[in-house]
């Protein structure tokens, strides 16, 4: 199969990362870990304004936060069993096409950047001018990815975030949905939910 892979709480483990800096910077209390997540960040209105989060969202990103992401533990051995199985790999994020050079430096650094075909990052044409610049935007990614997933003719998209999982799905993609507080609600025909690699790995008995 042709399969599009998503970095952020797919591969790399993003939102603990993100809203523990963030808890630090504006002294915000946080859950249990397990329900850690970017569905917290809306709940965050009468403490840090959305403006003011943008501005953290884009202060962070500049920096090393890239660069210090951890790697799910089983995600490279899986990786490389799907590249051996003859599953073709396509890493699609929607982070921005200039954090292409950080990105790639993770990846081989992590040892995982030789089993994609391609790494493709978000193209600075497909950010809506309208949009608040650094806010996370769902439905912008959504169009993106569902449009080279198709263009690449890609079988399965592994993804977290709910509004891509169901945009990809409704455009006949199967989805393998990465388990995560914030996309509990999602079901569908093409949407199997997975806990992690080695469940992934089951899946396309590997
Ligand atoms: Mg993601």
């Amino acid at each position: 199969m042709k399969i599009g892979i998503d970095l952020d709480d797919v591969m790399a483990i993003c939102a603990v990362a993100y809203l523990r800096k963030f808890a630090e910077e504006y002294r915000v209390e946080l859950p249990d870990e397990r329900e850690i997540g970017w569905h917290l960040l809306r709940d965050m209105d009468p403490y840090v304004s959305p403006e003011e989060r943008d501005r953290f969202r884009i202060k962070l990103y500049d920096g090393t936060f890239f660069s210090e992401l951890e790697v799910y533990e089983d995600c490279p051995a899986v990786l490389e069993q799907m590249v051996a199985a003859g599953h073709e790999l396509y890493f699609i994020t929607a982070r921005a096409e200039r954090r292409r050079y950080i990105t790639e430096t993770w990846l081989r650094e992590k040892g995982i950047l030789d089993h994609a075909k391609a790494v493709h990052l978000k193209p600075i044409g497909d950010f809506r001018p309208e949009y608040p610049r650094g806010r996370y935007d769902a439905t912008g990614s959504a169009e993106y990815k569902t449009r080279l997933a198709k263009e690449l003719v890609l079988d399965a998209f592994c993804e977290d975030d709910i509004v891509i999982a169901k945009t990809l799905a409704d455009a006949g993609i199967r989805v393998f949905l990465f388990d995560q507080p914030w996309n509990r609600d999602l079901v569908g025909d093409r949407v199997t939910r997975v806990h992690g690699w080695t469940e992934l790995a089951q899946h396309l008995g590997l």
